[in-house]
């Protein structure tokens, strides 16, 4: 016999970043708020995504930098090792502690808002079941989420691989590890466990890790992880997969080779699939795209008027930052009819590795895809820039993408230890439209590795180590996914054309650009 409860104003699917950011606002526009909530309260971020994972990665990293490349006179008399359930234990309380805090208190401190664990489904458009339960809304905002997503390899449904979920809380580290993807999560993983012990192995489809990031960027991080002990096989064709005495063991074609892979455990980081499956889309008239991510505009509206959907439901970015942004949008224009809308031009993005990698904006190749803007881009390896030398951390490059004549910045892309947190400069320009000189203006703190993007008038003759500038793929033929870096071309690049130039500016991103656009 199915009951229906009182009508609210909102009612929210899902209790993750998405669902909480409505939940605030729905709260301070004074809205009586339903939140359905089928998994653990703050959702994937909290409980099986950023927060754990960047715990573990930190520890991996620590554990793997000190025992490997300790500075010069530090010495590990008695060996160094890592209690991988320990470390399991902390990252567990740390996610406790979080989830209280950020998700379980602020719940509680919403006076207007009520809390249901369940399922939810559309009945009507107005409204949804959980289990024997029914609710009716004026308004709803969808945020259930994404789930990893299977591969279509035969026989993989016959493997206990393991998720994002299961790769978190492992008992025991394993000895190898194969992890099918070499995207951000992927990545994440092969990193983290390698550092920890583990062998990993990454099988990746398409020819380049990151496809996504600029191709110097792929191809640099291949590089480092290579060198951290990662085996990587780009370009690999997933044939099979089987379970022989516990072990996993995927066969794929890489190149024109068939090639057996076997590891203890089998990661799956193949992308993430919204989660609208059981949500009974149709009877309440919201349509689904093809990769099942809700329809919305940018308003964050679905095809029904008065139900909208924030978050992973509704494909990607699929980043925690962007559903929090697009579930206030959501609410406000569900409540408020404000009219908000998301942009995702400055939206950025990061895979937190070491080093990492962080995007803004245009790349290279979108900024010239349309031959509208004539662009300019400049690479500068951080081998070039103090800090980095100071601390023995020079991995990695920021390449910023500008607009040729007006030097407006259309993208700004970072490789490097700090490159999550380097970024925001780069946001801050791409939002507001800044130019070249508008950073080169700007007085930053010296040393930091932020200056292979900024203004550092008094070092940079003094400390200039090498050259830089890969020029901008139109401008001058540039990258393309296929082209090899070779360090020789960019040092080329000057020598050839520059050679013995002062540099009118003491400042990295003024030469590196003068090199490359002149
Ligand atoms: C391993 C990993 C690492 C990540 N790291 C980062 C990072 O460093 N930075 C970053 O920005 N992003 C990161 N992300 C992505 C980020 O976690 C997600 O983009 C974000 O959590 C999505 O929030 P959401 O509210 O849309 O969905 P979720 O947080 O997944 O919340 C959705 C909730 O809805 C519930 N639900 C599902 N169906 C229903 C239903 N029918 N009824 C009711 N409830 C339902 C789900 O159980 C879930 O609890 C990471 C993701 C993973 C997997």
């Amino acid at each position: 016999m199915e009951r229906m409860i009182k009508r609210h104003d909102l009612i929210i699917l899902g209790g993750g970043a998405a669902a909480f950011s409505a939940a605030i606002r729905a709260d301070r526009n004074g809205a009586e708020t339903l939140m359905i909530d089928g998994g653990t309260i703050g959702g994937t971020c909290v409980n099986v995504g950023c927060v754990p994972s960047k715990r573990l990665l930190a520890v991996g990293d620590q554990f793997f930098r000190v025992a490997n490349r300790p500075f010069p006179g530090l010495h590990l008399e008695d060996g160094w090792s890592a209690e991988f359930r320990a470390v399991i234990r902390s990252k567990d309380r740390l996610v406790a502690d979080l989830r209280k805090a950020k998700y379980a208190e602020v719940l509680a401190s919403l006076k207007d808002v009520d809390y249901v664990r369940g399922q939810a489904a559309f009945v009507s458009p107005h409204e949804v079941k959980v289990g024997a339960e029914r609710y009716e809304g004026d308004k709803f905002v969808i945020g259930t989420g994404s789930s990893p997503t299977i591969p279509p390899v035969p026989g993989i449904d016959k493997v206990d691989y393991i998720t994002n979920v299961e790769a978190l809380s492992l008992k025991d580290r394993p000895d190898s590890m194969i992890v099918l993807g070499g995207r951000a999560l992927g990545l994440e993983f092969a990193q983290m466990y390698q550092h920890l012990g583990t062998q990993v192995t990454v099988l990746q489809r398409s020819g380049r890790i990151v496809p996504e990031e600029e191709p110097e960027i792929s191809q640099y991080l291949q590089q480092y992880l290579k060198e951290d002990g990662i085996e990587i096989h780009t370009g690999a064709e997933l044939l099979s997969a089987e379970q022989r005495n516990g072990r996993k063991v995927v066969v794929a074609r890489v190149g024109a080779r068939k090639r057996t892979f076997e590891g203890d455990e089998l990661l799956l980081a193949t992308g993430r699939t919204p989660n609208t499956a059981g949500l009974n889309l149709p009877s309440a008239r919201v349509e689904a795209k093809e990769d099942h991510g809700v329809k919305v505009d940018s308003e964050m509206r679905t095809t029904a008027p008065h139900i909208f959907a924030a978050g992973d439901v509704i494909g990607k970015p699929m980043l925690e930052t962007a559903a929090a942004k697009e579930g206030y949008i959501a609410a406000e224009n569900a409540l408020a009819d404000r009219g908000l809308k998301m942009d995702y031009r400055a939206v950025p993005h990061a895979v937190f590795t070491n080093p990492a990698v962080a995007s803004v904006g245009a790349t290279d190749a979108q900024a010239n895809a349309d031959g509208q803007i004539r662009c300019e881009c400049n690479t500068i390896l951080l081998k070039q820039v103090p800090k980095p030398i100071i601390v023995e951390d020079t991995r990695g490059l920021v390449k910023i993408v500008a607009e040729a004549k007006s030097h407006k910045i259309l993208g700004v892309h970072i490789l490097a230890s700090l490159a999550p947190d380097m970024i925001h400069e780069g946001v801050l320009a791409v939002k507001h439209g800044l130019t070249l000189e508008d950073i080169i203006d700007t007085v930053h703190v010296f040393p930091t590795h932020s200056e292979a993007t900024s203004s550092r008038p008094s070092h940079s003759s003094r400390m200039r180590t090498s050259s830089v500038a890969a020029p901008c793929s139109r401008a001058r033929g540039g990258w393309s996914a296929e082209r090899k870096l070779d360090l020789s071309e960019t040092t080329r690049t000057r020598h050839t054309g520059r050679a013995g130039r002062q540099p009118k500016s003491a400042n990295w991103v003024s030469e590196a650009f003068r090199t490359c656009s002149e």
